[in-house]
């Protein structure tokens, strides 16, 4: 068996773990609700458990190193997990230190954003880019931009927060305080608000009857718009606006060879692109507007194979494309040393 990496997605609903090939294969995946409530050493113990169920179920497994993603704020170089607002009991939490005496494998720590951004590069629509920025739309929004072939880190680690880059001097007041933010006017929660608001209970609407006349969901909008509702149609073509807009303001700071798409609002991707390139072409300056915007390829287990590449990859710069060439070069050593 090849060279594996343990992997975990440490998430405030879902605790997941992976053991994951160099290509970025999923071998085995087991997961468990996290006990966001319990505090830090019961999650931890989560962690050992679940490790030890994959490594007992492989035992011919060959683990070189734990590749971890957690919610930020986080700082990956001290393997320090300052304080998720997910993870209730979570303070300065020395996660690499505890894990690595554990195991007495090498441990390496990622925030869940950057991981998945990692993932999509090296396994996933980013293949083959040097830069990238990846968003991920959901409940908020997220990111994490791959630069010059590395994570764009910045002080503390911090970089690229892109659901709170200010875009607009209304709407809503975000989580952070801030009134403007991109994910307070671009994420799945404002899209199902804004239906919510547009449309009362009873009034016989499609995104009511969708919703059994509770409060509308961004999957919801997705849903009567691709049945053709023109309320929906509406409300996805402002979304797209807005997304139109923030993706603007990426493409002229990062200079990306692509932006990803991920989250679960990308499950609408086809019908927000039109829009979302529209807007890019009004407001990008020329130099940047042929920039592909395309969606996420792997879903939920990019955060898990991006992790395992922190240890599978280490240090090398490249993709998994550049693997693959890289591999067809070498096919006659490795075949003569399995042989
Ligand atoms: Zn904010």
């Amino acid at each position: 068996m090849s060279t594996l990496a343990l992997a975990f997605d440490l998430g405030g609903t879902e605790l997941r773990g992976a053991l994951v090939e160099r290509g970025g294969d999923v071998v085995a995946r087991v997961s468990a609700p996290t006990l966001a409530g319990a505090g830090s050493k019961a999650v931890i113990g989560q962690i050992i458990t679940l490790a030890d169920t994959l490594l007992k179920e492989h035992p011919q497994a060959k683990v070189t190193g734990i590749g971890m993603c957690a919610p930020g704020p986080l700082d990956p170089k001290a393997g320090i997990v300052i304080g998720p607002p997910t993870l209730a009991g979570w303070h300065n939490v020395p996660l690499i230190d505890i894990l690595s005496r554990q195991f007495g494998l090498p441990v390496r720590l990622e925030n869940d954003a950057n991981a998945a951004a990692l993932g999509e590069w090296r396994f996933g629509a980013g293949r083959g880019t040097g830069s990238l920025v990846f968003v991920t739309v959901s409940t908020g929004i997220g990111g994490g931009v791959i630069a010059d072939g590395h994570v764009y880190h910045g002080r503390r680690g911090l970089a690229a927060e892109i659901g709170h880059m200010t875009i607009t001097g209304e709407g809503d007041r975000c989580f952070c305080g801030a009134v403007g933010c991109f994910e307070a006017v671009a994420s799945g929660t404002a899209l199902g608000r804004r239906a919510t608001r547009l449309t009362v209970p009873g009034d016989g609407s499609l995104l009511r009857r969708l919703s059994n006349n509770g409060d509308v969901s961004a999957r919801h909008v997705v849903e009567a718009a691709r049945a053709g509702d023109v309320a929906a149609r509406g409300l996805v073509k402002a979304e797209a606006q807005w997304l139109g807009i923030g993706f603007t303001n990426l493409l002229h700071l990062y200079s990306p060879d692509l932006i990803v798409m991920g989250g679960g609002l990308s499950n609408g991707f086809d019908l927000l692109a039109p829009t979302i390139r529209a807007t890019i072409e009004q407001r990008a300056m020329q130099a940047y507007r042929d920039v592909p915007i395309v969606p996420a390829e792997l879903g939920d287990r990019a955060g898990l194979v991006g992790a395992a590449s922190l240890i599978l990859w280490e240090g090398e710069p490249g993709t998994a494309l550049a693997m693959v060439q890289n591999d067809e070069t070498t096919t006659g050593a490795r075949e003569a040393s399995q042989g």
